[in-house]
């Protein structure tokens, strides 16, 4: 018994009922949808804004938030206080990007994720 390679209405040609290669292609497609609804998602969970930032920052600042909220310190993180503003701590998220967070005494408030340029630019903390 030969199986033979038909061609199908799309213009591939395979074995079987349908299509593999389109059937491949729509789950494919569907996973990335779901995927990409799944991270739109998830940044209603943040306790500041992070949809503006790269992926990488997202899931390092995702990461350093989740451990503040478990009262991690955050020299742990490598967080130090500005010089011009010693309740302003800012921690390092990628090489460009930093985590400003204010000292409210005993905990945290994680106020944004800046880029190092805006960082030097605005001196977060003098206003
Ligand atoms: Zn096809």
């Amino acid at each position: 018994m030969s199986r033979r390679k038909k061609k199908f209405s799309c213009g591939h040609k395979g074995y079987g009922q349908e299509c593999h290669k389109c059937a491949q292609a729509a789950a494919e497609k569907e996973n990335k949808q779901q995927q990409k609804h799944q991270w739109e998602a998830a940044f209603a969970h943040d306790p500041i804004d992070l949809t503006a930032l790269p992926k990488n920052v997202v899931l390092k600042a995702r990461h350093i938030l989740r451990g503040l909220q478990d009262r991690q310190d955050y020299r742990e993180f490598r967080g130090k206080r500005l010089r011009h503003n010693r309740f302003v701590i800012s921690i390092p998220v990628t090489r460009n990007y930093r985590l400003l967070c204010r000292d409210r005494g005993n905990f945290l408030i994680p106020e944004a994720v800046i880029s190092h340029e805006d960082y030097n630019v605005c001196k977060p903390g003098d206003s």
